[in-house]
């Protein structure tokens, strides 16, 4: 998806790293190994397609081992390669920094073009792929738990986790050698819609705050606020979804093969509605088509959200981008070059590894709920219904304030696991975005909030390999 294939996607990570490590105390050794790719694997393996045989190529990069297991999704995609998995294995080492989650970064990816297959072919790639990472040492619980990205989904999850236990049977925590997994195969509750979630709270979060809103010319908070997001996969509805809720404004929608744009709003639901019934956005009644796919990034709106592929977003356009927040739902959706562009222009740039850090920080969720063996949220009631009533009329009159549906709800039968999950979600990415900010407002010669988020990860991830030492 660059705008020409000698961009090296992984240089770009590096250079954006280089950036940031000026500001930090660590010396060139350390930077230079928080900064490698410590494994990467790349397989070639025969798959029965029909009455054929393909030959398919599959990567799983472990980019660092600071922490254990790596973490991080597997996409399926013919723009996979190894430059591709790489950067995206670095970018989920610094994700899982900035938010806490105790994780090295990983990634994995298999070259194929998902429309061409049908779900059995599906499965026997998705399982003779597992089986590679199994006998390679690139999958369990304690090594390096793969996720849902980009063309996956938890129909996958869980062929990789039966693929898993059914090679080694005697895993106890075979359940936690992958997230994303679906409820009744060991996942969590909030788990599909985490990272557009956090993207919400994430975008949120950076909106209000009036003297950083007063600086790009907007006014406070996401009510009414005019957003394009381009992508309605997994990633971009929810966040578009969770952002209409709040308020705000879809003025456009993009996808590959059609873009539409409505001043007045567009209803997520209808137009998602729509694009999966007729394949395409395009005639969404009431809205206007965009003649070029391309030009919905350039239309009028406060908050841009790429939510699609890496680097839509490149020299060619990014003059021409109107938006006075880019919101990075996807991974890389800005070269280098773009980024500069961007913040000389002024415009507020929330960083991928900040802003799509949901989806990790709920896969931890769920990777410490199966290897605990435990479910989450509390299931039965202890008093009768009127001594709830009582507890909460005592506790409205104490605290002299009605209480919310949800904490009714809590005093009731205690929290759901939904509940437990998306306050823990909202509670990162708030406290993350405050961190990152901090950093940003506070370091002199640090103009831009993706350098700031990148000094925060270098300073926790050094500080580990400090702490570990060198072997031998
Ligand atoms: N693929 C997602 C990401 O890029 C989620 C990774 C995970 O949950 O491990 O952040």
């Amino acid at each position: 998806m660059s705008i020409n294939n000698t961009y090296s996607f992984f240089s770009g990570v590096e250079r954006s790293f280089d950036k940031a490590a000026k500001f930090t105390r660590f010396s060139n050794g350390i930077l230079e190994q928080i900064k490698a790719c410590n494994s990467i694997l790349r397989v070639k393996f025969p798959v029965r397609i029909g009455d054929q045989v393909e030959v398919i190529e599959a990567y799983r990069v472990q980019h660092s081992h600071h922490k254990l297991p790596c973490k991080g999704g597997i996409r399926f995609s013919m723009e996979v390669n190894q430059d591709e998995v790489m950067a995206l294995a670095a970018l989920m080492t610094y994700k899982c920094a900035i938010v806490n989650v105790p994780f090295g970064g990983g990634k994995g990816g298999i070259k194929i073009d998902t429309s061409k297959y049908n779900v059995g072919d599906l499965e026997r790639i998705t399982r003779r792929y597992t089986s590679e990472l199994c006998k390679k040492n690139f999958i369990g619980p304690g090594i390096d738990v793969p996720a849902p990205d980009y063309g996956t989904s938890g129909r996958e999850m869980s062929w990789i986790v039966d693929t898993y236990s059914s090679l080694n049977p005697n895993d106890v925590n075979a359940m936690a050698c992958v997230t994303g997994k679906p409820i009744s195969q060991g996942g969590v509750r909030g788990r599909v819609e985490a990272t557009g979630l956090g993207v919400f709270f994430g975008i949120r979060e950076a909106c209000s705050i009036k003297e950083d809103m007063k600086e790009i010319g907007l006014s406070v908070g996401i009510k009414g606020k005019k957003i394009i997001v381009q992508g309605l996969g997994n990633v971009g509805y929810h966040a578009a979804k969770f952002c209409q809720k709040a308020g705000a404004i879809i003025v456009g929608l993009i996808e590959y093969n059609g873009a539409i744009y409505k001043e007045s709003g567009i209803d997520v639901d209808q137009a998602q509605a729509y694009r999966l019934q007729n394949g395409s956005l395009l005639d969404f009644p009431g809205a206007t088509n965009i003649a070029q796919v391309e030009e919905g990034l350039e239309q009028e709106c406060d908050i841009l959200i790429p939510a699609a592929l890496e680097s839509v977003i490149h020299e060619g356009n990014a003059g021409r981008i109107q938006a006075k927040i880019i919101g990075e739902a996807a991974n890389g959706p800005l070269t280098p070059e773009a980024d500069a562009i961007l913040n000389e222009k002024g415009t507020m740039v929330i960083p991928d590894m900040y802003l799509n850090a949901g989806g990790v920080t709920v896969s931890y969720f769920e990777w410490l709920k199966n290897l605990s063996h435990v479910r989450y949220g509390r299931l039965e009631k202890r008093f009768s219904e009127n001594r709830y009533a009582e507890i909460m009329n005592s506790v409205e009159e104490l605290t002299n304030k009605k209480m919310s549906e949800m904490e009714r709800k809590m005093i009731l039968k205690g929290p759901d696991e939904i509940d437990l999950v998306h306050s823990g979600l909202e509670d990162t990415m708030m406290g993350a975005y405050q961190e990152i900010r901090e950093v940003w407002k506070t370091t002199k010669g640090v103009e831009d909030l993706r350098t700031a988020a990148f000094i925060c990860a270098i300073n926790k991830i050094g500080v580990a390999y400090e702490e570990l030492g060198i072997f031998p």
